[in-house]
């Protein structure tokens, strides 16, 4: 007698590369997967701590596929369908990490994203299915902290997901240099520009400048390196972090937000220089 296989017996490889785009169409391997995944005790190892996670995603099979796995690694998801929604729900529950597809019903991801930033520091992982849409998200006006091109597996979403909580975690306590507490960490003072890392602002002329969270690191970790020539790589690896999967254009798209508000003349800077060859130094 003839037995047809359920389709997850016909896959041979880890489901945790197949490409979840791929996943997305094909339903019944879809279902498949997740039985398969309902058995495994290995994605449960790493304990999340509760850490709450929004998903912005209208494609309910995705989603649910990305919160069912984020579940079982201990971590409280819930899903919007859509960027009215999602700017609701991010307001209301501040989760601790927001997975933002750009292609949503109304308003897009990156306008969510904007205006997320604008109230925010919550780390934002971008979703997209189109390459030329990279320079966007990375750039200073949207403000994602990192982003993943469809189709992705789910072994590098969880990945990312976990490297970028980490990172926000680390942001969040005090600098291990300090003994103090953290307001009484000393200020910066260079000439008319003052950082205070304390409060996380900068001021020029005693007037506050508004800085993105990224712009503010990044010009922190000048200060603190007064004099040096730093390479792009150097300055993306300690100011985005060793799992960043951004170029280093990243860096040079920060440094031109931040002359425009550090600069006299952004065009002809001489608080933070361009070291031919190296990348850049900032001389006070
Ligand atoms: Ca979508």
């Amino acid at each position: 007698m003839a037995r047809t296989a359920p389709a997850h017996e016909s896959i041979a490889h880890n489901p945790l590369d197949e490409p979840l785009d791929i996943v997305r169409h094909h339903k019944t391997v879809y279902n498949g997967i997740v039985s398969m995944y309902k058995g495994s005790e290995r994605l449960t190892k790493d304990l999340a701590m509760g850490e709450k996670i929004l998903i912005v995603e209208d494609e309910p099979t995705l989603s649910e596929t990305l919160a069912y796995n984020l579940q079982k690694q201990g971590y409280e998801v819930s899903i919007s369908p859509d960027g009215w929604d999602a700017i609701k729900k991010a307001r209301e529950q501040s989760p601790d990490l927001i997975i933002l597809d750009i292609m949503l019903p109304g308003i897009d991801g990156l306008e969510v994203c904007k205006i997320i930033r604008r109230e925010s520091n919550v780390p934002i992982l971008m979703l997209t299915a189109r390459a030329d849409e990279i320079d966007k998200i990375v750039g200073l006006e949207v403000g994602a902290d990192d982003y993943m091109t469809k189709p992705f597996s789910l072994r590098e979403f969880l990945a990312r997901v976990r490297a970028l909580l980490r990172r926000a975690r680390l942001m969040q306590q005090p600098s291990g240099s300090t003994q103090s507490s953290g307001s009484d960490e000393e200020k910066f003072v260079l000439g008319d520009l003052v950082v205070d890392p304390a409060r996380h602002s900068a001021f020029i002329k005693g007037q506050e400048i508004y800085l993105k969270p990224k712009e503010f690191d990044l010009l922190l970790y000048f200060v603190k390196h007064k004099g040096i020539a730093l390479s792009r790589d150097k300055i993306l690896q300690q100011v985005w972090g060793w799992d960043y999967a951004g170029g280093t254009r990243t860096v040079d798209v920060h440094v031109r937000g931040l002359r425009e508000k550090i600069e006299d003349d952004p065009r002809h800077p001489v608080r933070l220089v361009t070291v031919r060859g190296v990348g850049y130094r900032f001389e006070g």
